[in-house]
């Protein structure tokens, strides 16, 4: 089908593409030829996130670290196995390595790593490396950067990663492969290091949507609660989610289901606030292009408005930090981890007493939490001298950010907000689609109740200008932009929000928890000037209409 000028195999790709830094740890070949061997044709080579635990499992070479590119966790084992590599395990998986990513999950770019950064290179014209032109290097998009690229030069057929705020999409788009966020509560979290437990997904990136769709939908895994994750959904949830929705899951026996009569009758809109000033005109072009591709195969084409978008981003940027900062309190040096040297623990304290003498304001509460422990080293020295060299610039950052919006003078007026804002942002994607949001719950008037904003700040937009809308999916850019050039990237450290801008189409739908997918188009080499030549198009869904968002997806690519 045209929508997508991008072929779904490898070789394309890696033979224009050389990519760097995307493996942390690797799996020796030996295993990995034995256990193909041993699953024939069912197997299928796997890259797993290093933020997703794996385990001694078949031999010592099979037991890889979990850093989650952290020198908090250099050189850490987890002695038990994420739930969802046991499960693709069980469906002919052969691990191949963990895959490098920004630092806890943290980032847009796969920068932030304490192994560098992962890069896409290629030389100025798109051709193969080596032919004597300037090679550039490209930012492989984050957090799940380095499983993008394992996927995008065939090193595994399959990926995991996470998405919390966008990190399995950007990355996707960026290298040109398909990504796929489930809705929240779908696949199994027991054993992902957690980044911000009310948004984090374990998602997947391959090179067809159909790898994906195989694996979600057609063996099952969509249906399977797992008793160790508290945010799994439950088997009675499940089936209520799915009530009605029977003939919406994937028949393989289905032959007759063409494309266009896929497509027929089926509701895409076009969120107007994704048309905004920043979007790249190559990036216009793709999504106008296949806005209508998809209408001239019977599919209809609507604008919706969803009024809140431009407030999703600084809401995200609040709730995300605000739950890490929780979740890495238990980093500290004393329970398991990264532990800093007693000199190192020693030095921190004399810069402290200095800048106590300087009269700067020493950090509250030190006086109680300075005594000292059996071994005569002061607790609060060993963790602040602990966190400060165990974790990266940007986790630090996400730290003090989180732990100031938590804080009693700022609560109210940040994360109190967020949360209220994030319900309207649920609301503003249920009045889009036409399938009820079945957490909405059953009754009108608990459906009511979760509507009831009349609390909210005053600048936040209530009336949709477009009224309800009643589509069967969003269609919009997966990022504003191509995969920028990796050293300007590093040069915009400086003004670290602009890293966050990169995230303003991918965190509406993780606050609303909803499924959505990233599917890749090529730009031509000539309307792509110095690479980095692809653009994510992005489909989102009602919740847990997953089956039907990857059904349509597969169609469309
Ligand atoms: N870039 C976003 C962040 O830094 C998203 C990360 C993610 O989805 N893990 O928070």
């Amino acid at each position: 089908l045209s929508l997508c000028h991008v072929s779904s195999t490898s070789e394309n790709v890696s033979q224009r593409r050389r990519l760097l830094h995307h493996f942390i740890s690797k799996v020796s070949p030996s295993v990995i030829t034995e256990e193909n061997n041993r699953l024939g044709q069912d197997a299928f080579t796997l890259a797993v996130k290093d933020n997703i635990a794996t385990a001694a499992a078949m031999d010592d070479s099979f037991s890889l670290q979990t850093t989650c590119a952290s020198s908090f966790l250099m050189g850490y084992r987890s002695p038990f196995e994420a739930t969802i590599v046991t499960q693709l395990r069980a469906r002919g998986a052969v691990v191949v390595g963990k895959t490098n990513l920004d630092e806890f999950g943290m980032g847009s770019h796969s920068t932030y790593s304490t192994f560098g950064a992962v890069a896409q290179e290629q030389d100025n014209k798109g051709d193969d490396i080596g032919s004597g032109v300037v090679v550039l290097r490209h930012s492989a998009g984050g957090s799940s950067g380095g499983s993008a690229v394992a996927v995008a030069v065939g090193d595994a057929d399959v990926a995991l990663g996470t998405d919390t705020g966008g990190s399995v999409r950007l990355p996707a788009a960026y290298t040109g492969v398909v990504g796929f966020k489930p809705s929240y509560g779908m696949l199994s979290r027991h054993g992902v290091v957690p980044y911000a437990n009310s948004l984090d997904t374990v998602g997947l990136l391959a090179r067809s949507v159909y790898a994906v769709t195989r694996l979600v939908i057609v063996s099952g895994l969509w249906a399977e609660h797992d008793p160790k994750d508290p945010t799994s959904l439950s088997a009675a949830a499940r089936k209520r989610c799915s009530a009605g929705r029977e003939g919406y899951h994937y028949n393989q026996d289905d032959k007759t289901s063409s494309t266009e009569g896929m497509l027929k009758g089926i509701k895409f809109g076009l969120p107007l606030e994704y048309n905004i000033e920043e979007l790249d005109p190559r990036i216009r072009d793709a999504w106008a292009a296949a806005a209508s591709v998809l209408q001239s195969l019977g599919a209809r084409i609507v604008p919706v408005s969803l009024p809140s978008t431009r407030h999703a981003l600084s809401t995200y940027y609040v709730i995300a930090p605000a739950e890490a900062s929780s979740n890495l309190a238990k980093y500290d040096g004393v329970r398991y981890g990264f532990r800093a040297s007693e000199d190192s623990a020693a030095a921190t304290a004399a810069t402290t007493a200095a800048a106590e003498r300087d009269g700067n304001i020493p950090l509250p509460g030190a006086e109680e939490e300075n005594k000292s422990d059996s071994g005569g080293r002061s607790n609060h020295v060993l963790y602040s001298a602990t966190r400060g060299q165990g974790f990266g610039r940007e986790v630090k950052r996400r730290i003090l950010l989180g732990s100031y919006t938590l804080s009693s003078e700022a609560m109210d007026n940040y994360f109190i907000q967020a949360q209220k804002v994030r319900r309207v942002v649920r609301r503003d994607f249920d009045r889009a689609f036409r399938l009820p949001n079945p957490l909405l719950g059953e009754t009108e008037e608990e459906q009511q109740q979760q509507f009831d904003l009349s609390d909210l700040p005053e600048s936040i937009p209530m009336e949709d200008k477009f009224g309800p809308t009643q589509v069967d999916f969003l269609l919009c850019p997966t990022a504003p932009t191509l995969a920028p050039l990796l050293d300007d990237v590093l040069d915009q450290e400086k003004d670290v929000t602009k890293a966050y801008m990169n995230d303003v189409f991918t965190v509406p739908a993780s606050l609303a928890g909803l499924p959505a997918v990233s599917i890749p188009v090529e730009v031509e080499a000539a309307a792509a000037p110095g690479g980095g030549g692809f653009v994510g198009l992005q489909l989102i869904g009602q919740y847990w209409d997953d089956a039907r968002l990857l059904k349509v997806a597969g169609a469309v690519s």
